[in-house]
């Protein structure tokens, strides 16, 4: 599903990715885990087609992500949904609104964005809060809408970038059994993006460590974290 080879990236005289080796297969809850600044944002980004890369393979979905021109890159990015720390919400719309934006953007009928804002909403929990505004919802709610919203043009992959660091442990959980049913009944890839280590024991299969932009380890959970 993703496959990284030699993959090296500058922000002009910093090598920010040297050389990054990785093999993503469908259905992975895949852990990216590192402290702050190691470059897992920068990877991601460059996943998501956000970024671009200076060396090296970087094909998701089959397809090298530098060969794509800008349409191209955009119907590529359809396949592809991501959440973050913050939520990214618009704060002037509703829940339903926000649900329903990435699907208005690629002009689905009006029918098609009401059957499936209503079907994501009931998914992640929160169908009763569809008129509310996001300031007026809990951090788990909001980040609730936001798995809805990068679910609705029906990705293969979601990318989450630390996605549970802004909420409590309860909370916390709570998201991570989401993600994993969403992952188990609609078979998406995640990849998982933290400096919480605990997230990635509970939730993911497989898993890297990346220090400053390069992987120290790669493995199996088990082996990476329990193993002695
Ligand atoms: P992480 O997500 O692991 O915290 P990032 O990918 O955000 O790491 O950043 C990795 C390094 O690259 C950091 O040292 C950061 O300062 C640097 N960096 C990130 N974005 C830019 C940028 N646009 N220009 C210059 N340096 C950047
Ligand atoms: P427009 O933005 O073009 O005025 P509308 O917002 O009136 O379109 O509605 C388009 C569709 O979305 C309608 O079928 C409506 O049922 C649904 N819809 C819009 N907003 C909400 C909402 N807050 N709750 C439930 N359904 C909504």
């Amino acid at each position: 599903m993703i496959i990284v080879k030699d993959l090296k990236k500058r922000y002009n005289d910093f090598a920010v990715l040297h050389g990054i080796n990785l093999n993503i297969s469908k259905g992975d809850i895949y852990g990216l885990v590192g402290r702050s600044g190691a470059g897992k944002s920068t990877l991601l980004r460059c996943i998501n087609g956000l970024e671009s890369y200076d060396e090296g393979k970087l094909i998701v979905n089959g397809m090298e992500m530098s060969s794509y021109n800008r349409e191209g890159l955009r119907e590529a990015r359809k396949e592809i949904g991501m959440i973050f720390q913050n939520f990214s919400l618009l704060e002037r719309k509703t829940v339903y609104d926000n649900v329903a934006l990435p699907m208005v953007c690629w002009k689905y009928p009006n029918s098609e964005i009401d059957k499936r804002v209503n079907e994501l909403l009931e998914l992640v929990g929160i169908l009763d809060k569809r008129n509310k505004r996001p300031r007026n919802l809990s951090g788990g709610q909001k980040q609730r809408v936001a798995i809805a919203r990068a679910l609705a043009l029906n990705p293969k992959i979601l990318l989450c970038d630390e996605a549970t660091s802004a909420l409590d442990p309860k909370t916390t959980k709570s998201i991570l059994a989401l993600l994993r049913e969403i992952n188990e009944k609609l078979g998406i890839t995640i990849i998982i993006v933290t400096h919480q280590i605990e997230v990635v024991k509970q939730i993911c299969n497989k898993a890297c460590i990346l220090e400053n932009g390069k992987i120290v380890e790669e493995g199996s959970v088990e082996e990476i974290f329990f193993r002695q």
